[in-house]
């Protein structure tokens, strides 16, 4: 059996960061966004679905989706956005439990954004590490990273849970806030735990 530790953070908190310094220590990463992305790719799994249910207009001639009139369809109705969930959740779950059927490694990491805010997703991890900056560290590093105005980083920081409620939800917290060569020590340090703590559970040996 191999455990499932759940990484997650708000926007600009390091998680793609800590994911990549996991990957180097040849732990098996899992990143639900690029999950999500695949099923909606062209000829991915959920577009007959979201055809169905959300329309033609959402698809070119070729039966791509538009993506942009998604994101506004989703934006102005909150009934759509529900709809698509519900679609896309029980998509994403079954093919992250089938990217989980990796052998061979004792744990392994899913990259979920949005886990505290989406708890159907808390069943398919063991743990939860929560990747944790202060908001002002997080407004800088978005800027920095995509050049967003402050006020649309904050919009979204709005729409994502509180820090509160992650550090609440967290079994592991990895604070951020110092250089990238201290992000990596601490990765590697939760790593030998990680390594110990799984192998008593499951008797694998590290
Ligand atoms: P997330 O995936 O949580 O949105 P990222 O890992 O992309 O966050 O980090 C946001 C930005 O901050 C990126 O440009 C990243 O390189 C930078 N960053 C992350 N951690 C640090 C750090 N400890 N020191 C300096 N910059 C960092």
């Amino acid at each position: 059996m191999v455990c499932w530790v759940g990484l997650t953070g708000g926007i600009g908190s390091g998680k793609s960061q800590a994911a990549a310094e996991f990957v180097r220590l040849g732990v098996p990463v899992i990143d639900a966004d690029a999950v999500s992305r695949s099923l909606t790719a062209d000829s991915g799994a959920a577009l007959p679905e979201i055809r169905k249910a959300l329309g033609n207009q959402l698809f070119d001639a070729e039966g791509r989706l538009k993506r942009a009139a998604l994101r506004d369809m989703v934006f102005r109705r909150p009934q759509a956005k529900q709809i698509l969930e519900n679609i896309m959740h029980p998509l994403i779950l079954a093919e992250i439990r089938q990217r989980q059927s990796v052998v061979g490694q004792v744990y392994g990491v899913v990259d979920i954004p949005l886990l505290i805010e989406r708890p159907v997703f808390f069943g398919l991890t063991e743990r939860i590490l929560v990747v944790d900056v202060s908001e002002t560290t997080q407004v800088g590093r978005v800027y920095s990273r995509s050049g967003l105005e402050t006020e649309e980083i904050k919009r979204i920081m709005a729409s994502q849970a509180r820090r509160r409620d992650r550090l609440l939800a967290a079994d592991d917290v990895l604070s951020n806030e110092g250089t990238l060569a201290e992000l990596a020590g601490k990765v590697r340090r939760l790593h030998h735990y990680y390594l110990a703590l799984f192998s008593c559970f499951t008797g694998a040996n590290p």
